[in-house]
């Protein structure tokens, strides 16, 4: 499952930014880009297994999609197609195949900024 790979990533991630804090990890928020097909719900269910024994374990995880966008390599035409809509030129992609580890929040009410 191409989740639990992914998950068990942002749980090693979460508990490198732990080191040297004591808080309990309240909240995992991530950024997924559209384009990398990961399912949400599967990756909240993998990220449960992969966090079971650890600080993390417990730990909600917050997603939200980053829109994919594209962008003409000759005319700098931007959109969602892989064809451009102005020139028929190749479209590369400037957005939507990130994951990013955007923000753990952690019980001491202080935010750790990834
Ligand atoms: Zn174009």
């Amino acid at each position: 499952m191409h989740e639990l790979s992914i998950a068990q990533g942002i749980v090693s991630a979460v508990l490198s930014h732990l080191k040297g804090s004591k808080g309990k990890v309240l909240e995992v928020h991530v950024a997924i880009g559209e384009l990398t097909h990961i399912n949400e719900k599967q990756l909240a269910f993998a990220f449960e297994i992969a966090s079971r024994g650890t600080p993390v374990e417990g730990t909600r995880l917050k997603t939200r999609t980053i829109e994919a966008r594209l962008r003409c390599v000759s005319c700098g035409w931007q959109g969602k197609s892989f064809t451009c809509e102005a020139c028929g030129s190749a479209m590369e992609v400037i957005a939507g195949e990130e994951l990013l580890l955007e923000r753990i929040r952690v019980e001491v009410d202080e935010d750790a900024q990834s």
